[in-house]
């Protein structure tokens, strides 16, 4: 067994992109957008500016207050978020736009990504750059997904040919996941919460993605010897993190196995670097 290190290997794909930012004499810009007061946004947030800075990017983070945007929203039908976001698709010295989530519930969240001028959706948020990505030419694709094809080509196995499990079918992390496992020729199967059988799936996988948010869902009877194991789950347990696999039991079987912390992470924030710059460099 061996325990991919992803901050290590996001910290390659961050110094890659300072060079290259470096190299080719960019001035790239990214703004988030944040709405109230969420603690964990502020943590996520805080991660963003400092590997912007670290990688030589500007940074800006807009706060907007949660119980003005409600109120406009409801009273007036005003979306303060999305006068923002029209704003900053006119300023030329924006290269990337980011709403962080969660936004207030009364605003669908789709509407709004939709608005985001695709040369600036650094998150791959947006229905065409979505579209790009599923017809294969897409310049950009979400972190996370990105992230997790990034850890697997890490081990030097290949994934063509491989049975390909993912856990999860969310918009950000599960479909985009399966779908750049398919572009990368892995014979991909998708399980949520109504499959059945779960374990009959995932012991088929040579590769496994669990993005479910269940705690330790993925015990060690459930993978295949020598399997490669990406695990996304971020799960708070007692003041711990805990991701969906059952780290300390698979880890004996798997032939690779991602920690958390250390794991997925950190390759997030390093995709997303490298989405400022893939869109930067183009604006
Ligand atoms: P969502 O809640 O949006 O999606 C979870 C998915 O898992 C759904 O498709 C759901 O199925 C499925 N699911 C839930 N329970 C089970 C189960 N018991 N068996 C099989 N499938 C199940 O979560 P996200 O995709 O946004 O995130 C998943 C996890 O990854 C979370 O822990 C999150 O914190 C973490 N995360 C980590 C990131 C990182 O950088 N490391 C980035 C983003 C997320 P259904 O569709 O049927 O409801």
């Amino acid at each position: 067994m061996k325990i991919i290190d992803g901050k290590k290997i996001a910290w390659d794909l961050r110094n890659g992109v300072k060079d290259k930012i470096k190299k080719e004499g960019l001035r790239l810009k990214l703004c988030v957008i944040r709405v109230g007061e969420d603690p964990a946004s502020k943590i996520y947030i805080g991660m963003k500016r400092k590997a912007c800075e670290e990688v030589g990017i500007d940074f800006l983070e807009v706060f907007l207050d949660e119980k003005e945007v409600v109120d406009n929203y409801v009273e007036k039908k005003i979306c303060l978020v999305s006068k923002k976001i029209e704003e900053l698709n006119l300023d030329k010295s924006v290269t990337g736009i980011l709403v962080q989530l969660p936004i207030p519930r009364v605003l669908a969240k789709e509407k709004i990504f939709e608005l985001i001028d695709p040369r600036k959706d650094v998150d791959c948020l947006t229905p065409i750059n979505i579209g790009r990505m599923v017809l294969g030419y897409g310049r950009v694709s979400p972190c996370t997904a990105k992230g997790c094809i990034e850890l697997i080509k890490s081990t030097g196995i290949s994934i063509e040919g491989k049975n390909a499990v993912v856990v999860g079918r969310s918009e950000i992390v599960g479909k985009p996941a399966a779908l750049l496992l398919l572009q990368e020729n892995a014979t991909v199967s998708i399980c949520h919460s109504k499959t059945r059988n779960l374990a009959e799936y995932t012991k088929k996988a040579d590769i496994l993605v669990a993005a479910a948010g269940v705690p330790k869902l993925i015990k060690e009877d459930m993978v295949k010897k020598d399997a490669t194991v990406i695990d996304v789950g971020i799960n708070r347990l007692q003041d711990k993190l805990a991701g969906d696999v059952d780290f300390v039991k698979v880890k004996n079987k798997a032939a690779f196995v991602t920690p958390v912390p250390g794991g997925v992470g950190p390759m997030t924030v390093a995709e997303l670097i490298n989405n400022v710059y893939l869109l930067g460099k183009n604006y």
